[in-house]
Order: C-alpha cells, then sequence, then structure tokens
C-alpha cells in the first residue's frame, strides 16, 4: 500500500491577516479652530437654547455629555440629507469621541438611514476616502 506523503502546507496566513483597523476620532485641541464651538454647534436645539445666554464659552465635556446622554436622540442628529464628512463627526461625537472604526461608523450611519428616502453610498471605501480627508473636522487617526 503506497502511501502518498502530503507536502508538508506552510502555517496558513490567516492569524497574520487580522485586520488592522483604524480608529478615528476628533482631535478637539486643534489650534486653528474653535473647536468647542464646532462640536455645541451640533447640540439639539433646546441644549443650544439651555446656554445661550452662557456666551461662547463652551466646555467641552459638557458639550460632548449632552450630545451623548441627549441630542444624538433626536431624530435630526443625523439626517440622511447633510453631507456624509459633516455626518462622520457627529458620529464620532456621539460616540463621546472614543475611537470609533469605520465598520462601527458605517453600521451606525446604516442603521440610521436605512429608512432614508434617497439611499446614499456609504460603502466603507468612500466613507475612508472621505474621512482620511477630513481636516477641517479635525478627524484623525487614532489607533490605541
Ligand atoms: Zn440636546
Amino acid at each position: 500500500m503506497v502511501k502518498t506523503k502530503k507536502p508538508r502546507t506552510k502555517k496558513t496566513k490567516s492569524r497574520s491577516e487580522k485586520n488592522i483597523q483604524e480608529r478615528y476620532s476628533i482631535d478637539l485641541n486643534i489650534h486653528d479652530k474653535d473647536m468647542a464651538l464646532m462640536v455645541s454647534d451640533r447640540r439639539c436645539y433646546m441644549c443650544c437654547k439651555s446656554t445661550e445666554d452662557e456666551g461662547s464659552h463652551f466646555d467641552i465635556d459638557s458639550v460632548l455629555n449632552s450630545i451623548t446622554s441627549c441630542c444624538c436622540d433626536k431624530d435630526d442628529y443625523l439626517l440622511s440629507d447633510r453631507p456624509i464628512k459633516e455626518s462622520l463627526f457627529r458620529v464620532i461625537l456621539m460616540n463621546g469621541n472614543n475611537p470609533i472604526t469605520l465598520e462601527e461608523i458605517h453600521g451606525i450611519l446604516s442603521d440610521k438611514w436605512a429608512l432614508a428616502p434617497y439611499p446614499r453610498d456609504i460603502s466603507i471605501k468612500l466613507l475612508k476616502n472621505l474621512i482620511d480627508n477630513a481636516d477641517e473636522y479635525g478627524i484623525i487617526v487614532k489607533n490605541n
């Protein structure tokens, strides 16, 4: 009985093929922009109203806090007719500016826009292209 010897196969690569997932967040200390103002602008009408007379000094932590605990649940927080970059910015904010992967962003937008009257292309490829060029929103890659 002849036994054919199986050629030794090299260890499969699968282990090293683990996706290296870039995570994105917003650089709130970017120098040439008033990020506190930019972020506070994304709050809902009621939240904006409640701090109206406090002038333009915003505590970024409390602004982020209102977004995550209140404004991001409002229907108009992630409207499907806003520019996609704007929406990327808003998704990162509603995540409390914790680093988030494109896949997660994609999931959130797909959910929110599932019933949008006009379907939009929000493929990960397209999102990546936009997010890598979103300096005006202070969006940066932040791994680990
Ligand atoms: Zn609010």
